[in-house]
């Protein structure tokens, strides 16, 4: 089987090369030129653990090719995935114009019958959109089938997600297309893998549906943490007591500065919106996104209760990215919170193992220092700032940092460390919820 993803980022590149893995032949497709052509070198543009060498062996095994050439990569495909980038517009809702603009290429490309797959994460109602759009594009009448199929691998651990996945949703009106897509994974499909096989608007839904579930237990969480800081309880102890229910379960149960990336705060407020377009108040998910929100403030005052005037202070920040090991720094509470401290007139000493070249963008130079590790961040520093938990964060050495620090101050918004233990090392140390 020869199939098309068209747009490769963090998605569209590991869903291509792990298809590849899988043995089927694939193109990958993405109108920045530079991208295709690093990634034809074998190159990848982004920072996911594995997927360089994955690239590698599967360019090298001939299973896998690059192109900015929609129209080629369209008509060899018997499936054309679609992983382009569905980005928040200014009230909350998904940008589609990607979307479509591939589903607009797809159909004036049509040379024979095709599945055409939605992977980026779209509003309930787009797998309808793109049929009409496909169709006004293909005079010629040429069949074609149009199928959801939500991703909900993570940055940092997606080649393991997608290739061993809780579950594979599949929403399509055809069997052909049903049978296709089963083809097409059979060897997860072999593995027992649970496949969800439903229509296209409730496949749709559950990608929604499921994230927002996520993001309230964090925000959920996160409330709980502002309780236990007041009352003199140790949040983690309680995420533990409730975790152990089955019923609960423990994922999604750490407190901190709130989440962040390019999924959580885009599809939550998506839903919100879609829900709003229907006529429904999404209490709920309304509430979540609004407690996410105040986190980042909450950081902030923590910060501040250890040094009240940012002005002419400086912030060591450990950590940029939104979570561990991944350089994507989308709606990344760190930056957020670091571009206020500077806004207040601090200066910042920031290191990130992999969010350095992202981040730069964002952050600028100016006042703003990119250290080589985290003791080169602390130089000097009035209070250092733990942002995400990248495991080389978590057994840092207590007095070297101290020894570099100008003043022994640390919030830790990721609870890295113990409290008790930061204390009697001299620390003034804030952490969260405990
Ligand atoms: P991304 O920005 O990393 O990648 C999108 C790619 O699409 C880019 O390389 C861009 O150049 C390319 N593109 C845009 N327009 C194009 C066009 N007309 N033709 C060809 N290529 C084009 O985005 P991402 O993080 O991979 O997300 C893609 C989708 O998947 C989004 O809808 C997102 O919500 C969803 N998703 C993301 C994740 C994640 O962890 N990043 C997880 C699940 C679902």
């Amino acid at each position: 089987m020869h199939i098309s993803v068209v747009g490769s980022g963090y998605v569209g590149l590991v869903t291509g090369t792990c298809f590849a893995e899988f043995g089927v032949d694939v193109t990958c497709v993405d109108n920045d030129a530079r991208k295709i052509e690093a990634l034809e070198r074998g190159k990848i543009p982004i920072y996911e653990p594995g997927l360089e060498e994955l690239v590698e062996r599967n360019i090298r095994g001939g299973r896998l090719h690059f192109t900015t050439d929609l129209k080629a990569g369209v008509e060899k495909a018997l499936v054309v995935f679609i992983a382009v980038g569905t980005p928040p517009r200014e009230d909350g809702s998904d940008d589609l114009r990607y979307v479509d603009e591939v589903a607009e290429a797809i159909g004036r490309n049509l040379n024979g019958y095709k599945v055409v797959v939605t992977k980026s994460t779209v509003p309930i109602g787009t797998g309808e959109r793109i049929r009409g759009i496909i169709q006004r594009n293909n005079p010629n009448g040429v069949r074609f089938d149009v199928v959801s199929n939500p991703e909900f691998l993570r940055e940092g651990s997606a080649i393991e997600d997608f290739m061993h996945p809780d579950r594979v949703v599949i929403g399509a009106d055809s069997d052909q297309a049903v049978a296709i897509m089963r083809d097409l994974y059979a060897p997860l499909y072999l593995l027992e893998t649970p496949f969800v096989i439903t229509n296209v608007a409730s496949s749709e839904m559950i990608k929604y549906a499921s994230n927002a579930f996520l993001a309230t237990k964090i925000s959920y969480i996160n409330e709980m943490a502002e309780i236990c800081e007041r009352v003199g309880a140790d949040v983690h102890h309680v995420a533990k007591g409730m975790g152990l229910d089955k019923r609960i379960n423990p994922k999604f149960l750490h407190p901190g500065p709130g989440y962040g990336g390019s999924c959580f705060p885009k599809d939550t407020s998506a839903l919100v919106q879609i829900a709003g377009e229907h006529g429904y108040r999404l209490r709920i998910v309304e509430a979540v996104l609004a407690v996410n929100q105040e986190r980042r403030a909450a950081m902030t005052a923590k910060m501040h209760r250890l040094l009240p005037d940012f002005s002419g202070r400086t912030i060591a920040a450990l950590g940029l990215a939104f979570k561990p090991n991944t350089d994507d720094v989308r709606d990344s509470p760190a930056l957020d919170i670091l571009k206020g401290a500077l806004r207040d007139g601090a200066r910042v000493r920031v290191f990130d193992p992999a969010a350095m070249e992202t981040s730069r963008p964002v952050l600028g130079d100016e006042r703003v220092a990119w250290c080589k590790d985290a003791y080169d961040a602390a130089q000097g520093a009035d209070l250092l700032v733990i942002f995400t938990e990248w495991n080389e964060f978590r057994k840092l050495d207590l007095d070297r940092l101290k020894s570099v620090l100008a003043a022994p101050r640390i919030v830790d918004c990721r609870n890295v460390y113990d409290p008790e233990q930061m204390r009697a090392a001299g620390f003034e140390y804030l952490c969260v919820g405990r």
